[in-house]
């Protein structure tokens, strides 16, 4: 403000695209941006292009809730997701950026003991990978978060599943710390280059057609959260995944109420407290098949409804907006981060609901795959032929629940 807003630089570089590079990455979200900077800082790799159809942040990386928390339960899932939180605790000083990221803890509410019992369980399986994990009593919770509605006839809370480490970060902030992070490592991130086909020789990837011209590659990976499907029908392929809109909201900024992220057990509902005040929150896909970005409204009810159920005051609030992205939904919850069968063609997609908190995670994974050729010891299971082979990682409770 003071300079009079003149004289900035840009973050980073607007090259125009090489004719070939070692790797080129399709899509330029949290995922495909994290891939390039490991790409750079890990391996030591620095000629490759990020192609982002659109700009840098506008796909799901600025369009989510901003929640991160590595409570999840199986073997294939739990340190993956580990893994990723403790890269979120080191980011900032990593890539020198300001994500503002906030530990300010989950709770997952249970409302029957059956619930209560599963959640005991996902907690034993997360202490055995090495995180955090604590179990609240309705009185303890009382005392913490005296606002929620404890007298529901139709949905007792019974207690919850906190994880203190737990908490959200600055989503936008995120996509652009990568992406100053990879380009001062010599990666071109190159904006409004939409990838239409692959360039693909007796059975080997070789390069891609875009908007702004063929560029040939040595590994052509692909990272395109909701537009998953569409972008490998180019390539022949089929996916395991549906796309559908989830839906975000905010409301006016209000004073400091919640203390952290909190979800409701019994239905479909989220929500945390931006910096700025304003309550963010979500709930259940919208029910049909869709590549919109924007939601319907028998999803805004049951959002409505789920909040009301667990915290009435929040009918009190004005909504200010709300959005929706597009989710590439796997049929079991689970990513994939895997080779396909097109010698030089990576695929790394399905992240369902909760792709968010996995960007680290996911692009160090993806990054190793890239340069070795072997998946990353945590990401062994997120095969594309899993489904095939009957080895699901069926977690549809944790990867498939909303944030
Ligand atoms: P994106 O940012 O969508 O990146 C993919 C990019 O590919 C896009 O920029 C797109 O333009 C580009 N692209 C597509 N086709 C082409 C093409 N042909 N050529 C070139 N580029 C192309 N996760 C959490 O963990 N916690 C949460 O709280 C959470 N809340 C969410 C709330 C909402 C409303 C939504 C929509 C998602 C939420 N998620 C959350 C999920 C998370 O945002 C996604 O799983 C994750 O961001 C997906 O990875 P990405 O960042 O790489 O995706």
């Amino acid at each position: 403000g003071l300079t009079g807003n003149k004289g900035w630089k840009p973050v980073w570089r607007e090259p125009d695209p090489k004719p070939e590079y070692d790797i080129v990455i399709i899509g330029g979200g949290g995922h495909g941006l994290a891939t390039a900077y490991y790409l750079a800082r890990e391996f030591g790799m620095r000629n490759i292009a990020v192609l982002e159809k659109g700009w840098i942040g506008s796909g799901n990386i600025g369009r989510n809730t901003t929640i991160i928390r590595s409570n999840y339960m199986l073997p294939g899932n739990e340190p993956f997701y580990e893994m990723s939180l403790k890269l979120w605790e080191g980011l900032e000083q990593d890539f020198n950026y300001n994500a503002m990221v906030s530990q300010r803890s989950i709770l997952n509410l249970f409302h029957s003991d059956a619930q209560r019992d599963a959640f005991v369980r996902r907690a034993n399986a997360m202490f055995l990978a090495g995180a955090d994990a604590e179990l609240a009593t309705t009185d303890q919770l009382r005392a913490e978060l005296p606002f929620l509605d404890y007298e529901n006839a139709r949905f007792p809370i019974k207690g919850g599943l906190f994880q203190r480490r737990g908490g959200t970060v600055r989503h936008d902030a995120v996509a652009w710390g990568y992406a100053r992070g990879a380009d001062a490592r010599g990666v071109d991130i190159i904006q409004n280059c939409e990838v239409t086909g692959f360039d693909i020789e007796n059975g080997k990837c070789r390069g891609v057609q875009t908007s702004r011209g063929a560029i040939r590659a040595r590994k052509v990976a692909v990272c395109v959260a909701g537009s998953s499907g569409r972008v490998m029908a180019q390539a022949g392929m089929r996916l395991p995944i549906e796309s559908h809109v989830l839906q975000a909201f905010v409301t006016e900024g209000l004073k400091p109420v919640l203390p952290g992220v909190i979800t409701f057990g019994a239905g479909h509902f989220y929500v945390s407290q931006s910096d700025k005040g304003g309550l963010v929150f979500g709930g259940d896909i919208d029910g049909y098949n869709s590549y919109a970005q924007r939601g319907n409204l028998p999803v805004v009810e049951d959002v409505a409804e789920g909040g009301m159920a667990i915290m009435p005051m929040i009918g009190r609030a004005r909504l200010l907006r709300s959005w929706g992205g597009i989710m590439d939904m796997s049929m079991d919850g689970s990513p994939f981060i895997d080779k396909t069968d097109i010698d030089g063609l990576y695929f790394n997609g399905g992240w369902c609901y909760g792709g968010f908190k996995a960007t680290p995670a996911s692009g160090m994974c993806y990054a190793h795959l890239l340069a070795r050729d072997t998946p990353h010891p945590v990401a062994t299971q997120m095969r594309l032929d899993r489904f095939k082979r009957g080895n699901l990682i069926d977690e549809k409770g944790q990867g498939n629940q909303p944030n």
